[in-house]
């Protein structure tokens, strides 16, 4: 008997003496062949790759294995013992299929030279065809009271029962032996493709040519080789990254701003009519910013705090810093929601001081939105206050020099007609969801950074419980006590995934359904996306003027609403919403002196799963949003990165950002480097143009 037809382990008789290898002759564009091209895919296979993401060679081998097999003893037959997992070698002596119910059983009978074994699998009909006598097998299973029931197996030159096979994210039409043999397809582009970086400085840093590293992660000997593997194709990603950062960086040192004068009389006043005076934490920032708009570099500054932190108050004086000058400012949101709720907070004080501030949404109609276009245009709107989307599209200014972006898209906020004549706007970018260092760096590379760390002293940490469904009546008492004292609420609906229409009719139910029941006696609001604008400002204007008790609100009120007398939150569904939206929507409570309250309601906890029951114990353990954020990642793991979605670029897919800060570094370095060199350009389009053969994106 023959033992060891099939290779213990994958890499193996490819593993190079040393790397990098020689490079070959490049064909990066193999990689962006469409997976047609692989042996075996038809127009079915094809639809069912699409639907996992999988178009072209380069994305098969950019799909990261979720995790790798356990290694295996390799057993004779007759040393099988108990129902210990083990890997059998043989051949196959006879077969037979048959049903049972719906259940298709295929036995077969497998034998090596010590012993002779029932080997069982279950609906693979078509095997049994394959399987003759005589046929080598490698089996990956264990054996129970049918025989050996088998987990995987070797047919022919497949590698599926090594240790450390790849285990991929697949679906329920495409197997995980059908991807392996896809991505073994793929494997030979991956080498044929060759490397985007230079050989020499692989040596150099000691990472391994890219082909090989791609052999090492889909097809390691070792957790120790695929770790070698993934960690080059993070430096990759970074590297891409921190050029696409770097270039961005390049492009707008060639832009110019107004340097504005030192800050004058209309900020004094600003100062003087705020009922309170300023932190030293926001005080530092408004240095810092003093100090960059004095500069005719355009500002590129990253806001960070935490909700309540502040940060709003901060972004007014520097809109305020423009309009004295005789310039313009523009303050944009995501939302428009977000955008009304600014011009609230704006307003009033702008007023005071004769300032002229608009407000531009999709809600006007045509007249008074051309009308607010020319008022920005004429340089009458000396403040501008609208969503990203419309702001960008839609708006000439006379001078635009101050741009405070909050949340989201950082990317692109480059007014476009400032840019056509190479000027551009100061812009602060502001964010409330609290990103971690490490992350700042990967994803705001190229933006200095502020913080507001500690917010206004009188604020007193907000108090979060968390309850099942069986005792939010107990919620709602404490609510109501609350409201009884004369403090405002809000009761957050439950997240559903439904049409803007079908969320807004579900809050208004339960609002109604709240004002009947839970609430009665007390005045109940409803705020959410479908309302026309005048109603939404209206109804958050009464609930400002204490005119409504309770707002039922959907997610809408996530950023932006700010109402100090309002000092207690229930949560419905809690679970079902992210860490980062909970510790939104804690923050529009606990804005002002008094203690405030935040009661997370859930199904039973047992009900829930492990990474729901984390995050609502992590919010109940904590009020400190960047510790959240961490926490957030941990729980979520890498992949979909908190933030990453506002870089206008991908996930990182193989970085894992706390293990990956040195490699992240390292990038950094590199992409600075190459700009030095002016070879920033070449090395741009080269790392993207590969990445694009691998689907990043
Ligand atoms: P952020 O935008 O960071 O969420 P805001 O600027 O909206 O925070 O401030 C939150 C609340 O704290 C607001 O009601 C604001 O008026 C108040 N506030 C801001 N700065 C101070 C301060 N220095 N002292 C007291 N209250 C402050
Ligand atoms: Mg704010």
């Amino acid at each position: 008997m023959v033992r060891t037809l099939l290779p213990a382990g994958f890499a193996g008789a490819d593993r190079p003496e040393r790397w990098p290898r020689q490079r070959s002759a490049p064909q990066p564009e193999s990689l962006a062949r469409s997976v047609e091209t692989l042996p075996g895919v038809g127009p079915t296979a094809k639809r069912r790759l699409a639907r996992l993401g999988l178009s072209t060679v380069g994305d098969l081998l950019a799909h990261r294995p979720r995790r790798y097999e356990q290694p295996l003893p390799e057993r004779r037959i007759v040393d099988l013992f108990g129902d210990e997992e083990a890997v059998i070698e043989g051949y196959v002596r006879r077969v037979s299929g048959r049903r049972r119910g719906r259940l298709h059983v295929l036995t077969a009978h497998v034998a090596d030279d010590t012993d002779e074994i029932r080997a069982t699998w279950f609906n693979q009909p078509w095997l049994e065809q394959k399987l003759t006598t005589g046929t080598r097998v490698r089996l990956r299973g264990r054996q129970n009271r049918f025989g050996f029931a088998v987990e995987s197996y070797d047919l022919g030159d497949t590698h599926d029962t090594a240790d450390f096979a790849p285990v991929y994210p697949a679906s329920e039409e495409l197997s995980q032996k059908q991807l392996r043999a896809l991505v073994e397809a793929a494997l030979v582009d991956a080498r044929a493709a060759g490397d985007p970086l230079p050989a020499a400085f692989l040596a150099e840093e000691g990472l391994p040519l890219r082909g090989d590293a791609l052999v090492a992660l889909h097809r390691p000997r070792s957790i120790a080789e695929a770790e070698e593997g993934r960690r080059r194709l993070a430096f990759d990603e970074l590297l891409v990254l921190q050029l696409a950062l770097a270039r961005r960086a390049a492009e707008r040192e060639a832009l110019v701003a107004a340097a504005l004068p030192p800050p004058g009389e209309l900020v004094g006043r600003y100062r003087d009519v705020l009922p309170f005076t300023l932190t030293d934490g926001q005080e530092r920032v408004i240095a810092e910013i003093d100090a960059d708009l004095g500069r005719t570099i355009p500002m590129q500054r990253l806001l960070q705090g935490d909700v309540g932190a502040g940060k709003t108050v901060v972004a007014l004086y520097a809109l305020l810093r423009a309009a004295e000058t005789g310039r313009q400012a523009a303050l944009m949101a995501p939302t428009e929601v977000l955008a009304e709720q600014h011009f609230l907070t704006v307003e009033p004080i702008c007023a005071e001081l004769g300032v002229r501030v608009s407000l531009l949404t999709s809600a006007l109609a045509a007249k008074e939105h051309s009308l607010v276009r020319q008022l920005a245009a004429s340089g009458d709107a000396q403040i501008l206050v609208g969503t990203h989307a419309l702001i960008q599209k839609e708006v000439e200014f006379r001078d635009l020099a101050v741009a405070v972006v909050d949340e989201q898209h950082r990317f692109g906020v480059e007014q476009r007609s400032a840019l056509a004549e190479g000027r551009a706007p100061h812009v602060l970018h502001m964010t409330a969801t609290p990103i971690p260092r490490t992350l700042a760096l990967t994803v705001y590379g190229d933006l200095a950074v502020s913080e507001i760390t500690t917010p206004p002293a009188d604020r007193k940490p907000i108090v979060t419980a968390w309850v099942g469904e069986e005792r939010s009546s107990e919620a709602y008492e404490r609510l109501c006590r609350h409201l009884a004292e004369g403090r405002q609420a809000y009761v957050v609906c439950p997240l559903i995934e439904a049409s803007e229409t079908t969320i807004a009719r579900a809050a208004e139910d339960e609002a109604e359904r709240l004002r009947r029941a839970e609430l009665s006696g007390f005045r109940v609001g409803c705020l959410h996306g479908r309302l026309r604008t005048a109603e939404r400002r209206e109804r958050m204007a009464q609930f400002k003027a204490g005119e409504i008790d309770v707002l039922v609100a959907t997610t809408v009120i996530e950023v932006g609403v700010d109402v100090q007398n309002a000092t207690i939150m229930i949560v419905q569904e809690a679970d079902r919403f992210g860490l980062a939206q909970l510790h939104q929507l804690r923050g529009r409570v606990g804005r002002g002196a008094e203690q405030s309250y935040c009661l997370l309601v859930s199904r039973a906890k047992e009900e829930l799963t492990d990474s729901a029951r984390e995050r609502l114990e992590a919010m109940v353990e904590t009020t400190d949003g960047f510790e959240l954020a961490e926490r957030d990642l941990e729980i979520r793991g890498e992949g979909q990165l908190l933030g990453a979605r506002q870089s206008g670029l991908s996930d990182l897919r193989f970085t894992k950002l706390r293990q990956d800060q040195e490699l992240l570094e390292r990038a950094r370095g590199v992409a600075r480097s190459l700009d030095d060199e002016g070879l920033l350009a070449d090395a741009v389009d080269r790392l993207l143009g590969e990445s694009d053969h691998l689907g990043e994106s």
